[in-house]
């Protein structure tokens, strides 16, 4: 009987039992490797099923787990007696046999195993494959050579060298099983200490959040940050997350780890929410593994209770692999986080399946666009038009809309021009220390505006008038226009209210004291040259108009009475004119960005054209150098083609005199000379020279095809 699974079916708990297979951990398996007999020779098998990952991803985590299941007790029913059987890590069983007589028994059963975890497996009415991989480890020095003898395996090293063998044999040789043999412990070792280390790391609290804003393309403001965790080593420093993630997440530290990245990003947000900052936003990454736990959503309630920020100022950060999972069971734990008044936001969208279905129907908020889009959006179409889907979809579909990655000015104005919300990235600021985000965000820092645009502003109208009867009269007018209308009774308050103002045009009548019309409006245009300049008047003094006029001081001219309509449409039109001349510049900033960009990859392509072009001219004198010695070589060399014709012969051979078809003559023979090796025949010429012919058929050899022979004389007999 397998003792892990038998214990496992009385229910005996204390090492963890696994809920998938019923199998002990690792705990259990050491502390009986542990109990053995010191002399006692066993056998350690680390078994790890193949593409397992890959079939959580298409089929979802209740698909693999069934797999698990089944595959723990094919193990347990060819295992044998004396032996003992546990759930090693995510997809590996470790399988340990006691009092191991010969080695060939081991490697029957690890065969047999093998062939075993090979048959199908039945998912939800589906054939399904997975392969197993197996490394064994026996302490059965008896059977080992004089130099392993030495480094032979302990009843203690059993399992470190069954997982070095393990990891040995998923490099080369899936499928199969391979013996440990001194020299692969360093894969395992570095490795396991990895584990050993971030076990610590976490005991210790040996980690740190960093923060990395967002900003609003409409505002330019900081809107919130993104939590990342890094791990703060004791010797090297700080380790980025894609070293140490995919670890916590197969060992099962995630869970604490997570725990801990949401409990200080929420402590952080209430910190700032404290000093003023009380709009901002704080996304935290969440790992598929963690919403295995069906009691996250009630521990997310709790950190944010415990917090006070309010939960729709938290977003929950999900890999779009997710949604390929089983739906049902996330699809209800989605809800429940939902219920809680977070807010739910697909990751790196674009990279995975991108299932329109699924964000239909899942209560998800927000889509990340991932960089690798964002990246190339100024220069591949493709990138281009893939992101302006995304953009699209997230609108029809009510969603908000983050672009991640960032970089340039001009990936900010295309995405600004696409309409896309919220960006984040290196060019509004990498992940920092809180100290640097509360730094950045009381600097009031913000999006350059000339990027962002402004897309929603308001038409601003400046009437100025010495008569207060007509500024009225013309509020009245353009009262239902949607104008923000601004008045100054004179050129001079013109002035003033232009450099406090965005104004987009000026309506100034011509006579007023001080200062004129024309001259005031000759002013505005050195001052605020964008602006649309019209002048209304009584009384006409034609010339300076006109030169005004033609020095483009003055858009328009009205003479007053005027006609309502008219004016208004006037007005309106100047609007209009003046709106395409924004967006024509904004458009000729992104040309011009787009440009540098262009430029930028036109100088690095000549860089690489001329790197190829001072490689091929290396090439090319190689060549010529190997066709002159080749030439000069002293022993002739002939070369025919596949059909006996003579493509190449060398000065040794021109003086040779040999005459062509005894050459020819050879090549009749040419497909039984074998390709690989130099053949040999011997041959006597017309004048009866004595010659052996070394010759090689290329035809498989590479580009060339045909035959190559040197003759090499012979002395007479
Ligand atoms: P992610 O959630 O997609 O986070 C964005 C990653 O892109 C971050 O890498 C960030 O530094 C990087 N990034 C942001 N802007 C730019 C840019 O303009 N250019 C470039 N080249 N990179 C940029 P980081 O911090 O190394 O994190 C990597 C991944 O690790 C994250 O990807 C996330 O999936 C995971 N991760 C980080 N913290 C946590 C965590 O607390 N829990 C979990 N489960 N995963 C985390
Ligand atoms: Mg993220
Ligand atoms: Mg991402």
């Amino acid at each position: 009987m397998t003792e892990g699974l038998h214990d496992a079916n009385l229910g005996v708990h204390e090492h963890g039992i696994d809920s998938a297979t019923g199998l002990p951990g690792r705990g259990a398996l050491l502390e009986k490797l542990n109990s053995l007999p010191r002399n006692m020779d066993v056998a350690v098998l680390c078994i790890d099923l193949d593409h397992l990952s890959a079939l959580n991803e298409a089929m979802g985590l209740s698909a693999g787990d069934s797999v698990l299941a089944e595959a723990a007790k094919r193990i347990a029913t060819h295992a044998g007696p004396s032996s003992f059987l546990a759930r090693y890590g995510g997809d590996e069983f470790a399988l340990l046999i006691e009092s191991v007589a010969d080695f060939e028994q081991v490697s029957h059963k690890a065969s047999a195993l093998i062939e075993e975890l090979m048959h199908p497996y039945l998912v939800a009415g589906k054939e399904v494959f997975v392969g197993a991989s197996m490394g064994i480890a026996c302490t059965l020095a008896s059977q080992l050579g004089e130099t392993q003898k030495l480094q032979a395996t302990t009843v203690d090293q059993a399992l470190h060298h069954a997982k070095a063998a393990l990891s040995r044999t998923k490099v080369v040789s899936r499928g199969r099983w391979l013996l440990y043999e001194p020299g692969m412990t360093p894969v395992l070792g570095a490795r396991l200490h990895l584990e050993t280390e971030l076990a610590l790391a976490v005991e210790q609290g040996q980690f740190l959040v960093y923060y990395q804003p967002k900003a609003s393309c409409r505002s330019g403001a900081i809107t919130g940050f993104e939590a990342l965790v890094r791990w703060l080593h004791p010797t090297k420093g700080i380790v980025p997350p894609s070293e140490f993630i995919p670890i916590l997440e197969e060992t099962g530290l995630i869970d604490r780890v997570g725990a801990w990245v949401l409990r200080t990003a929420c402590q952080q947000l209430a910190a700032w929410n404290i000093s003023g900052h009380d709009k901002l936003t704080m996304a935290v990454n969440v790992s598929l593994r963690q919403l295995v736990d069906l009691t996250y959503p009630e521990s997310v309630q709790a950190i944010l209770l415990e917090s006070g920020v309010p939960a729709e100022r938290l977003e929950l950060e999900l890999t779009e692999s997710l949604l390929m999972h089983d739906v049902r069971h996330t699809e209800a734990l989605l809800f429940r986080l939902k219920a809680l008044g977070v807010r739910l936001s697909i990751d790196d969208f674009g990279t995975g399946y991108s299932s329109l279905a699924y964000l239909k129907r899942l209560p998800i908020d927000t889509v990340k666009i991932d960089r690798i889009f964002v990246q190339n959006i100024t220069t591949n179409p493709n990138d281009a038009s893939i992101t302006r889907a995304i953009i699209g979809m997230a609108r029809s579909l009510n969603l908000s809309l983050i672009a991640e990655g960032v970089e340039t000015e001009a990936q900010l104005s295309k995405l600004v021009a696409e309409h896309c919300d919220t960006v984040q990235g290196y060019f509004i600021g990498k992940p920092m220390p809180a100290i640097h985000a509360a730094a950045l965000l009381t600097s009031g820092w913000r999006l350059p505006q000339e990027l962002i645009g402004r897309p929603t502003k308001t038409r601003t109208l400046l009437l100025v008038d010495d008569e207060e009867s007509i500024l009225s009269a013309l509020k009245r007018l353009l009262r239902r226009e949607g104008y923000r209308i601004l008045s100054a009774g004179s050129g001079a308050e013109g002035l003033e209210l232009l450099a406090k103002n965005d104004v987009d045009v000026i309506v100034s009548d011509q006579r007023m004291p001080n200062m004129t019309g024309e001259e005031f409006l000759r002013l505005a245009k050195e001052l605020y040259p964008d602006t649309v300049r019209m002048v209304l008047s009584g009384y006409a003094d034609m010339q300076s108009i006109t030169n005004a006029i033609n020095q483009g001081a003055i858009y328009k001219f009205f003479s007053k009475p005027w006609d309502d309509q008219g004016l208004k449409d006037n007005i309106l039109e100047a609007f209009r004119r003046k709106e395409l001349s924004d967006e024509n510049g904004r458009l000729t900033r992104e040309i011009g960005l787009m440009n540098e960009d262009l430029n930028r990859s036109n100088k690095a392509l000549a860089v690489l054209l001329e790197e190829q072009a001072r490689r091929s001219l290396l090439g090319q004198t190689a060549l010529s150098a190997a066709q002159q010695t080749l030439h000069h070589l002293p022993i002739p060399v002939v070369g025919l083609d596949p059909s006996g014709m003579i493509v190449l012969r060398n000065d040794a051979f021109v003086e040779l005199g040999m005459e062509e078809d005894v050459i020819s003559s050879f090549a009749e023979t040419l497909p039984s000379w074998p390709s690989t090796v130099v053949s040999y025949s011997d041959h006597v010429d017309s004048v009866g020279r004595r010659w052996t012919l070394a010759g090689r058929n290329l035809s498989s050899s590479g580009q060339y095809s045909g035959m190559v022979f040197a003759f090499v004389p012979r002395s007479p007999t």
